[in-house]
């Protein structure tokens, strides 16, 4: 198994630091707003990750976090006259919500800043007092050149960083480059206390903290969206290597931007869009199977057409589901005939061609063609007169890839054969009545739902397509 890792820029093997684990640290989202479409691809791609490693027998502990403490927050506070912790909860709750229609499996662990800050506190004396930070007037930066591999995963160079940077932003900076661990109180925001007086940590800080606390010093596996490379998991590593004095995260995954009709997503271009929004024309599960169209370092571009197309292959494979679900039910052969067994070896082809591609670096978009290849295998073999056996066996086949890439093969659409039937006899009395346009009307609206009624000998019949 093999994945790019940002901190060598190259496809790395994955050797866990724990036999048979995976510890995943997400930076999650500031909560003081929905989250966009920017926001819900790395929730959707890391998830698969995730998902993958589980399906390759891993334990995987997964912790994201919530930024519940921010000046965003602060300010949308009052703006809607709420408390920052009103705002922190309610957006947490919205995210949640969106999460779950998103098929995100819940992460293991879900720590908040604010819960945090005495551990917090505590390593940021640990850098105080390995010299890796200094006080000033009661805020506490992290001394950069003291760590002197400060760089190494963002490839930038201290030197040309303080070249470039403006003439100290900051007076009490002795380098420009230095960044915030704790900042004083300022009247009428949230404050804890600390040793260099009542104030709140800074945002990079959180990630580090809860990464050791959750899954120890040495973690597996960091993701984030590209932007985040710089600063933040550039600081990250210079305080949790400078504190704990070992190596913070094995691998560095990033995912790529999003640009929407091929335009970079802001909001003063007015195409900023939440997943709320987006919603309101396709359900979230479209979004997902979207998100996996590409691959998870790619950029990817949002487009109405480009939805839909993401629409109509999702409902493929969701027909092709159904099919083999009501084959199965009328199917009058139990055990598997010779032709099967054989065929039994291409079934296993797509299984190989699904792993070769999570493997190399999550490439979610080969691994969905090869479902897409068992879709048609499907189509083409499997038909009336298959056994029960072969067909539970596509099925199953077609569950577990379906299961990593988080397709839902149960759509909510679902009509159930009662209800067909009782549409059926409505139909009939409406050619009793001869009220040909109701009774075309519901055998069109079945079609819609493929579902054919055919009139036979026997009476009237029906079968999914
Ligand atoms: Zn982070």
């Amino acid at each position: 198994m093999k994945l790019y890792n940002t901190l060598t820029r190259k496809k790395e093997t994955f050797v866990p630091v724990e036999p048979g684990k995976v510890k995943m640290y997400v930076c999650g989202p500031t909560v003081y707003n929905h989250i966009h479409i920017g926001n819900a691809r790395p929730f959707i791609v890391f998830d698969v990750v995730r998902r993958y490693f589980e399906y390759k027998g891993f334990d995987v502990t997964y912790v994201q976090n919530y930024t519940d403490v921010d000046d965003k927050i602060i300010n949308k506070a009052k703006e809607e006259g709420l408390t920052s912790e009103a705002v922190a909860e309610k957006y947490i709750q919205e995210v949640e919500h969106d999460a779950k229609g998103l098929g995100i499996h819940k992460a293991t662990h879900t720590p908040k800043a604010t819960e945090e800050v005495p551990h917090m506190v505590d390593m940021i004396q640990v850098l105080l007092d390995k010299k890796f930070a200094y006080e000033v007037g009661g805020t506490v930066f992290f001394a950069t050149r003291n760590f002197k591999e400060y760089g190494k995963l963002s490839k930038k160079n201290p030197d040309d960083l303080e070249a470039g940077s403006r003439v100290a932003v900051d007076e009490a900076k002795i380098n420009p480059m230095d960044f915030v661990l704790w900042k004083p109180k300022k009247e009428g925001e949230p404050s804890w206390p600390s040793p260099w007086g009542d104030g709140r940590p800074g945002w990079h800080l959180e990630c580090s903290v809860m990464a050791k606390r959750y899954l120890g010093d040495t973690i597996d596996i960091h993701c984030g969206g590209t932007d985040l490379i710089f600063p933040h998991h550039e600081n990250e590593i210079a305080q949790s290597e400078a504190a704990n004095g070992k190596p913070f995260a094995k691998y560095w995954l990033h995912n790529g931007f999003i640009n929407v009709d091929n335009k970079k997503m802001s909001k003063s271009l007015g195409n900023f869009f939440t997943v709320r929004e987006i919603t309101e024309e396709f359900p979230y599960e479209v979004i997902r199977f979207f998100m996996l169209s590409a691959h998870y370092r790619s950029p990817i571009n949002f487009s109405r057409e480009l939805m839909e197309a993401a629409s109509n292959s999702l409902q493929r494979i969701q027909t092709g589901a159904k099919n083999l679900i009501y084959l199965h039910e009328h199917s009058a052969l139990e055990s598997m005939t010779e032709t099967e067994n054989t065929d039994l070896k291409r079934l296993e082809s797509f299984k190989d061609k699904f792993e070769k591609a999570m493997d190399d670096d999550f490439n979610t978009a080969d691994a969905v063609s090869a479902i897409f290849e068992l879709i048609r295998f499907a189509n083409t073999h499997v038909t009336v007169s298959s056994s029960k056996a072969f067909i539970q066996k596509v099925s199953d086949a077609l569950q577990a890839l379906c299961d990593v890439i988080g397709i839902d093969l149960e759509t909510e659409e679902d009509i159930l054969d009662s209800d067909i039937e009782a549409l059926i006899q409505k139909r009939q009395e409406a050619r009793k009545n001869k009220d040909f346009a109701l009774s075309d009307k519901i055998r069109d609206d079945l079609m819609k739902k493929g579902i054919i009624i055919e009139d036979t000998r026997e009476g009237v019949k029906f079968r999914r397509v």
